[in-house]
This record gives structure tokens, C-alpha cells and sequence, in this order.
């Protein structure tokens, strides 16, 4: 049996079935570095060490090792499915007949990284900086479509000593489509530990990223808080209707409030000049989430709106206003009808059809 074995990114994070797989193995086999952190389960084992950019001699090692009637672990880092030791081993072990391989899953450096920063990962896609084996015109397209789709992007081997223009359009891209303020989360794997830090993508320069380094790219939900970075998935927060709001919806559901800007209110323009007064009391408070400029008032859960200009822009309003007809056939839907009613607000926030929802 070869077992491909991910050992994660530290002692710490590896799995039973990992450590299990390696006790159980005669031969270990992988990149230097590596082996060096499962010294101490490797002993009495016959142990080969192979440099960087060695893996096609290291799944033939492995193979023949087998083939001695011997097992093996061939040791991957992170996952050895998320560009580790499995893919080259299966590429191979086709030309053999009678190679049994397993493999044992370790935290990627994606799950490894999010988790360090906070929470930032929802629907995402991991993308290899690398055009070692792949063409530059291929990472850029993967690139640009996950950015159009508004997917969160981890980036695998951001750069390294001789390969700079990878990071230089990937950056450029993400400036252009996502623009300038789209967060990045760095994880440095150093031998003191991680170092974490998040950083707008025009401040990212090339002098903060390295080889060890991965990058966790934001959507256009992702924010900062208390130092985390967060892409919110829109769970619904437990609320009561406040009195001003069941009195504006109850108009509204008669039609009678004015559509775009109300001067001849006196507290116009309570946001800026030019707002639109439809949602003056927000059909989706409190929302929870934080993209939006909102926040709660630690210490007195109340959720402030006071950042958040969204709801009162004229786009916004359009885009919310047809569909919350439909949806709203009556004051108390405000809570009952909740998740549609967030939904239709990350549609309308998104841009994307809020008649799908
Ligand atoms: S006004 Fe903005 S922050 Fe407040 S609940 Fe509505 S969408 Fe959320």
C-alpha cells in the first residue's frame, strides 16, 4: 500500500488518520522540510528525503518501494489532493499494474488560512500562482472569471524569487475588476508560527508576499471587524418590528409612500443630499451584516445603520422596490418573511436578478 499522507501545516493540526498512516508505514518518503517536523514518528523507519521539485522522483520512489512489498507513505504538505503528492502519484502509478494508494486528507492551506484570519471563506476557489507547469494565459482566465463571479480567491505560491509577473496581474486584475479597496488576507508560515495580516489589494506589494506566503482575497461582502476579516452568509437575526417601521410599511403597502427623495421632511437629508426616503425605516433591519457599513453598539445589542447608504441610493431603491411588493402583503411578513427578504437585499447588493430568488 503507498499511503499519500497530508501532514497539514503544523504537528497540531494533523489528523488520527494521518499519524496512524505514517505508524503503520515502513518507508517514508517526502520533501525535506516536511519530514523534519515528524521526526519523532518516523524513527526506526527507513526515512528518504528528496529537495524541492523532486516529485516525479519521489512517487517512483515510492512505487518501487511498494513493489519490494514494503509500505509506504509518500508525506505531502496541507492536502495531498490540493496541488500536493496525490496528483503526481496517480499520473504514475497509470503505467503500473497492482499499486493500491490511499490517501489521507490534512488541513490545506486554504482552510488553514481563512481560519487564521477570521471567517472570510464562503463560496471560494483556490488558484495556484504558479506557471511552473501551467501557462500564465490560463491562471490569468481563472483569475478573472472567479473575480467576475464575485467568488473569494485563495492564492497558492504567490511568488517567488523568479517568478514576479504571476503577482503582478493577478494584482492588476483584481485592482481593475474588484477594485482598490478589495481586502486581502496574508498568511506568512514562518518557523516562529503564522503571521496573519489583512491589507487593501493597492497596498499589497510584492515586499510582503513569499513563497510561504498565501493569500485570501475578499468578495465584494468581505469586511474588517475587531481585526477579523468576514464574509457574511446572511443568517437571520432575531428581531422585533419597531413601531415607526410597521407604521412606514403599513403606508407603504397602500402606496402611499413617496418614491425618491422626500425634501419636505425636516430631517432631510438625514444621510446625504440627494437620498432617496422609500426605505426611510429598512425593510431588512436588522441585517447583521457589516459589508453594509452597519454595526452593533457593543454592549446594547442594537444594530446602528448610521454608515450605511446603500438602502437610500437611487439604484438601490429601484432595484428593491418591485420585488418587496410581491413579497410584502403585510406588515408582520417584516420578520416572518426574513431570509426572502435578506436574500432579495444581497441580490439587489450583488447586482444579480432579485426576481431569482
Ligand atoms: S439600513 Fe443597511 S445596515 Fe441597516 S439593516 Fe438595512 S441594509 Fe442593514
Amino acid at each position: 500500500m503507498i499511503n499519500v499522507v497530508g501532514v497539514s501545516h503544523d504537528r497540531e493540526n494533523m489528523t488520527l488518520g494521518s499519524i496512524k498512516a505514517i505508524e503503520e508505514s515502513d518507508v517514508i518518503i517526502g520533501y525535506k522540510k516536511y519530514i523534519d517536523y515528524i521526526e519523532d514518528l518516523i524513527e526506526n523507519k527507513e526515512v528518504i528525503k528528496k529537495g524541492m521539485g523532486s516529485e516525479i522522483v519521489r512517487a517512483e520512489l515510492a512505487i518501487e518501494k511498494n513493489f519490494e512489498g514494503k509500505n509506504v507513505a509518500l508525506i505531502s504538505s496541507g492536502d495531498p489532493g490540493v496541488f500536493g503528492m496525490a496528483n503526481v502519484l496517480y499520473q504514475i502509478e497509470s503505467r503500473y499494474d497492482d499499486v493500491k494508494i490511499k490517501v489521507y486528507p490534512g488541513i490545506t492551506a486554504v482552510n488553514y488560512s481563512a481560519d487564521l484570519l477570521g471567517a472570510p471563506l464562503n463560496d471560494f476557489v483556490a488558484i495556484s500562482l504558479s506557471n511552473i507547469l501551467t501557462p500564465l494565459s490560463e491562471i490569468e482566465n481563472k483569475i478573472k472569471r472567479s473575480l467576475e463571479s464575485n467568488l473569494i480567491i485563495a492564492i497558492y505560491n504567490p511568488i517567488s524569487k523568479s517568478r514576479k509577473e504571476p503577482f503582478k496581474r493577478f494584482k492588476r486584475l483584481v485592482e481593475d475588476i474588484r477594485g482598490s479597496d478589495c481586502l486581502v488576507g496574508i498568511v506568512e508560515g514562518t518557523d516562529d508560527g503564522p503571521i496573519t495580516s489583512v491589507v487593501k489589494i493597492s497596498n499589497l506589494s510584492e515586499e510582503l508576499v513569499n513563497m510561504s506566503c498565501t493569500l485570501i482575497v475578499g468578495n465584494d461582502l468581505t469586511y474588517i471587524q475587531d481585526g477579523y476579516m468576514i464574509t457574511p452568509r446572511g443568517y437571520v437575526i432575531k428581531s422585533e418590528i419597531h413601531p415607526f417601521s410597521r407604521q412606514h410599511y403599513e403606508k407603504f403597502l397602500m402606496g402611499e409612500v413617496k418614491h425618491g427623495p422626500k425634501k419636505d421632511c425636516d430631517f432631510y437629508p438625514c444621510h446625504y443630499d440627494g437620498q432617496y426616503c422609500d426605505f426611510c425605516y429598512c425593510p431588512f433591519y436588522p441585517c447583521g451584516d457589516s459589508s453594509t457599513g452597519g454595526s452593533w453598539i457593543k454592549g446594547k445589542n442594537i444594530w446602528d445603520c448610521k454608515d450605511c447608504d446603500w438602502i437610500h441610493s437611487k439604484e438601490g431603491v429601484n432595484c428593491i422596490k418591485d420585488p418587496l411588493t410581491e413579497i410584502l402583503k403585510d406588515v408582520n411578513d417584516l420578520k416572518d418573511k426574513k431570509k426572502t427578504l435578506l436574500k432579495l437585499r444581497r441580490a439587489c447588493l450583488l447586482k444579480n436578478n432579485p426576481y431569482d430568488l
